[in-house]
């Protein structure tokens, strides 16, 4: 089963990964997790990929493309995969359709774990973190005993920089103008499968399961 995942910063796809990557045995490929093996491994494309990343630059298509194949290539794909921030773009997309044409694969379903945007803002901004200790808290989903207040240290607990509205705001909207191309690519290619991701976890895996099996 060769599948992509996508959905915003908070909606919970990591999580998800991890369960598809349980139940189905198919390895979790996230692209950071690719450039940190092929640099590991030292394969000439990634050679190259560290020079662009040591320089701050970004890594050319060409040479990401390149990473994906090597990787897709791998024994542990062979009953298939989980593409996570991968590709990014229309031409990205594009290379994919032919690398796997190419390796006589093709993709069976892009999976889109939707969560509304002032979902997300509420998930994401409700992170608080203790100065003192670093212990992290959430103010909905795993609040301090009192509120503003570490359990372990009694330090009062502040909001970082990432996390205040604002930045979190501006973050989803540039995350939302980049993949709506995508969804959109795949939509009209008939892969894309949009789950509902304002769920509990395990709600939203059963979803996930049940649309995977048809
Ligand atoms: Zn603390």
């Amino acid at each position: 089963m060769n599948l992509i995942l996508m959905g915003l910063p908070g909606a919970g796809k990591g999580t998800q990964a991890e369960k598809i990557n349980e139940k189905y045995q198919i390895p979790h490929i996230s692209t950071g997790d690719m450039f940190r093996l092929a640099i590991k491994e030292g394969t000439e494309l990634g050679k190259q990929a560290k020079a662009y990343m040591d320089q701050g630059d970004l890594v050319p298509d060409e040479v990401t493309i390149g990473i994906v194949k090597e990787r897709l290539s791998k024994d542990d794909c062979k009953n298939g995969f989980l593409l996570d921030g991968f590709p990014r773009t229309i031409a990205q997309a594009e290379a994919l359709q032919s690398l796997l044409s190419d390796m006589k694969e093709s993709i069976d379903c892009v999976l889109h774990v939707d969560v509304p945007e002032e979902k997300l803002v509420e998930r994401l901004t409700g992170r608080r973190i203790c100065p003192t200790c670093g212990a992290t808290y959430h103010v909905i989903y795993n609040p301090p005993k009192e509120e503003g207040i570490c359990d372990k240290d009694g330090s009062a607990l502040i909001q970082r920089e990432d996390d205040q509205p604002e930045t979190v705001k501006t973050r989803l909207r540039v995350n939302i103008k980049q993949a709506q191309p995508l969804l959109d690519f795949y939509q009209e290619k008939g892969y894309l499968v949009t789950v509902d991701g304002d769920q509990s976890i395990d709600k939203v895996f059963e979803d996930i399961q049940s649309k995977l099996e048809k």
